[in-house]
């Protein structure tokens, strides 16, 4: 069998410890080339350093994942086609509002035979409706697309405390297990669930609940209401999942892509920690500004693109409402 390589679009907070997760594995597993190539969306720092070069220099990403060391074997490349072009397997984890343009500039460029995961939480909301990140995956670049979700704030991972995540796919379930193999360490337990709608909307529709979250812990509103807010978001996550589609399974949601990663973002994430300011705020200071001052480059998780679409209402889906009304 010829080896796997791996590139991993994507530099961030999660796309650092994807990275190096992966780059752990790959030395040890025979059935993988070592070097992970990392795609860097190229900045220049305050010092004047290119960001790619400094990481190269560190072996750390000073701006998004400062003080952890990624693995010799990780190397930055701010040439998006360069990255990917000898990999046979690719790992999106940017957030979702660049993967479209990303996925555009790579079409023609991959490797035959190349396959995807997508470890993005959030969706493409379009006129027509929403796309979900792994169909515009492969609808751009005609390749097949499996999901990585989970309870994984990455900056508990980067230190090897224990994380379960769930990979969802469709059908190809070799290509799932290898995937898996990739990224189980003894403190990441990864499950495969054949239901990639289900696994992918868990991780996306999670953030609008993290929000919720956030705002009731700005008005102090105690743990009560704050864990009503779960379990109504939670049933509001499943209804809505259903209702775009019906394959969606209920196990799913027992999974840690539905709700351990719930949990986790409720307590943990930056939405419920941004939402917790704009409430504080009194609502004075927008998501935008917010964000700006407080995740310094991070990105919210879907604080504008709340559904507010017709089906949402006419099935009166309280909550995904009442935060849109919020933004
Ligand atoms: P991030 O929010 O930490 O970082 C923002 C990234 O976007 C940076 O790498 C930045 O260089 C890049 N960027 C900025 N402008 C860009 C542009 N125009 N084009 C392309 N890239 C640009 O990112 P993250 O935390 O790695 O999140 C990526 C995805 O992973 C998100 O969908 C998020 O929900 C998901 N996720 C994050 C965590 C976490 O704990 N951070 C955990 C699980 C899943
Ligand atoms: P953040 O909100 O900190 O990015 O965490 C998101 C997450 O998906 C945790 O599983």
């Amino acid at each position: 069998h010829a080896k796997n390589r791996v590139a991993v679009i994507g530099s961030g907070n999660w796309g650092c410890v994807a990275s190096r997760l992966i780059a752990s594995n790959t030395t040890k597993l025979p059935s993988f080339y070592d070097e992970v190539r990392m795609w860097v969306f190229e900045e220049v720092l305050p010092t004047g350093k290119k960001l790619s070069e400094s990481i190269n220099q560190a072996n750390e990403n000073c701006k998004y994942l400062p003080c952890i060391k990624l693995g010799a074997n990780v190397i930055a490349d701010p040439d998006l086609e360069n990255a990917v072009k000898d990999a046979n397997m690719l790992v999106f984890v940017t957030p979702h509002q660049f993967v479209e343009g990303i996925c555009k500039k790579l079409v023609g460029k991959l490797r035959l035979g190349a396959q995807a995961i997508s470890l993005i939480k959030g969706m493409e909301v379009k006129t027509e409706g929403p796309c979900m990140i792994s169909k515009l995956i492969t609808d751009i670049l005609g390749i097949n697309c499996c999901v990585l979700m989970g309870a994984n704030i990455a900056s508990e991972i980067a230190v090897e405390k224990f994380s379960e995540a769930t990979i969802g796919y469709r059908k190809d379930k070799e290509v799932a297990i290898r995937w898996a193999k990739l990224f189980t360490m003894p403190y990441f337990l990864v499950s495969i669930v054949e239901d990639i709608e289900g696994v992918e909307l868990c991780g996306t529709l999670k953030n609008v609940v993290a929000i919720a979250a956030g705002l009731v812990d700005g008005l102090d509103m105690g743990n009560n209401t704050k864990a009503a807010i779960m379990r109504i978001g939670l049933r509001e996550m499943c209804a809505f999942s259903k209702l775009l589609f019906p394959s969606v399974r209920d196990n799913t949601f027992f999974e840690s892509c539905g709700v351990a990663d719930l949990i986790t973002t409720c307590l943990g994430g930056r939405n419920r920690r941004v939402a917790e300011a704009f409430a504080r705020n009194g609502g004075k200071r927008s998501f935008d500004e917010l964000e700006a001052e407080m995740l310094h480059g991070q990105k919210l998780q879907g604080s504008t693109e709340c559904f507010l679409s017709e089906d949402v209402i006419k099935n009166n889906f309280g909550l995904l409402k009442v935060i849109s009304v919020c933004n």
